[in-house]
């Protein structure tokens, strides 16, 4: 066993010690089987969750009408779900109901994918009733049980599925995938939010190409926010070498291929209710990729798009001229060489202007500044006090006294 599950051991002896049964499950398992690095440590447990607060001091209630506690053991915090099963789902998503039981088995057969309904005991044995360790070794995503029944049940799944196409370079197992393609319009049913956690998830996986071709060819863009109508961007994007870019990159390098316009990429960043600080930033790198596109960085364009823009958007344009693409983002010492990186830095304030100027502060003020960055971002001016006055009375702007 590995260290994430040792140091969780103690948390499974104690439910067993109370008379519970607890198994470490979920992603955790399929990820140490693929010797992949695991994020978090799911438990389930035969324990209620009154049961599970009995028996730990520190507990939250996150979501205690599916069966969901969070402990917080030795500092770390652990989601422990009692085994359930999910009754009547009348809607295609999420279940109308779920019913905790005591059985380990039927619990993971409420799992979406054979390779996600593993579990392992406290001593390390897998316990494995639906073949998943066999279909992680053919690498193939297969739903536990009939896929139509377990895409009708829940759409969501099917995003699922291409997105771990997406980070896991598996297939989707033949079946699966001809359920899938003939139940892509069910998505129509899910809510954008859960959809927008797992198209996260899918853009930045490493053979997120084939998954948006998959995305595509099965039509389940169709029932995504704002693509519906873009399949040609869409090819294309998929046509890209899978370069290993972060989240914000593969937003902005989606925004590009979909060729919209500043006011139509923010009721598209909109409908997938991204938080608005994130479209704000994009938005942003946007324009300035657009820019990029066209010029080189100056020492202007450089100070006015930041550093991090500067380093997003450079990586996004050699991804879209098929460049290769580094860390090391060559105008970032261009950047870094700037005199100054905001209007803070000039070494002049603006309450020093209004006295030597003497006349209360106003747009004039905010325009002096202006030229006074341009001026030092230009090497026209170096950035000391003696030198600005100078050069502030040089200009003749000290006529603007009177
Ligand atoms: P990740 O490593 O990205 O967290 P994961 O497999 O752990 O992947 P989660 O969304 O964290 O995915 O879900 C945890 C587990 O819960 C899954 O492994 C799966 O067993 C089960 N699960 C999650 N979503 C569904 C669903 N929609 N239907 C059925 N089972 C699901
Ligand atoms: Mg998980």
């Amino acid at each position: 066993m590995i260290q994430p599950f040792l140091k969780a051991v103690p948390l499974l002896t104690e439910l067993e010690n109370a008379g519970y049964e607890a198994y470490f499950v979920g992603g955790a398992i399929r990820d140490y089987l693929l010797d992949r690095s695991i994020a978090d440590v799911d438990i389930a447990t035969s324990a209620k969750p009154a049961e599970v607060k009995s028996v730990f001091s520190n507990t939250v209630d996150i979501g205690i009408e599916h069966g969901t506690v969070l402990v917080l053991f030795k500092g770390t915090p652990y989601e422990l779900t009692t085994f359930r099963t999910e009754a009547e789902y009348s809607d295609f998503r999420r279940p109308d109901k779920v019913t905790f039981v005591r059985s380990l088995t039927e619990d993971l057969r409420r799992r979406d994918f054979t390779m996600n309904a593993i579990a392992m005991d406290r001593g390390g044995s897998i316990i494995d009733p639906f073949d998943g360790r066999k279909a992680i070794s053919e690498r193939k995503i297969e739903t536990v049980g009939a896929a139509a029944d377990r895409f009708s049940e829940d759409a969501l799944r099917m995003l699922r599925a291409l997105r771990f196409v997406s980070q896991l370079s598996f297939e989707i197992e033949a079946e699966t995938l001809k359920a899938l393609t003939r139940l892509a319009p069910l998505m129509a049913n899910i809510a954008v939010e859960r959809k927008t956690a797992e198209f996260e998830k899918l853009l930045t996986g490493k053979s997120r190409c084939q998954s948006i071709e998959l995305l595509i060819n099965t039509e389940v863009y169709k029932y995504m926010p704002g693509i519906a109508g873009f399949k040609n961007n869409l090819v294309k994007l998929s046509h890209q070498p899978c370069s290993d870019l972060s989240n914000m990159e593969m937003w902005l390098l989606l925004l590009h291929y979909l060729e919209l316009g500043q006011q139509e990429s923010e009721s598209f960043l909109r409908e997938w209710k991204l938080p608005s600080k994130k479209i704000k930033t994009l938005l942003h790198h946007q324009v300035w990729l657009k820019y990029r596109l066209e010029n080189e960085w100056s020492p202007l364009s450089l100070y006015h798009s930041g550093r991090v823009a500067v380093r997003d958007v450079e990586r996004v344009f050699h991804v879209i001229r098929g460049n290769p693409i580094s860390t090391e983002v060559e105008w970032l010492f261009s950047y870094d060489a700037l005199p100054i990186k905001q209007r803070s830095d000039i070494n002049v304030s603006g309450s020093e202007l209004i006295a030597w100027f003497g006349k209360p502060g106003g747009p004039w003020l905010k325009e002096l500044l202006g030229k006074l960055e341009t001026a030092i971002l230009q090497k026209e001016l170096n950035n000391n006090p003696a030198e600005i006055k100078e050069w502030l009375a040089k200009c003749n702007l000290s006529s603007e006294k009177n």
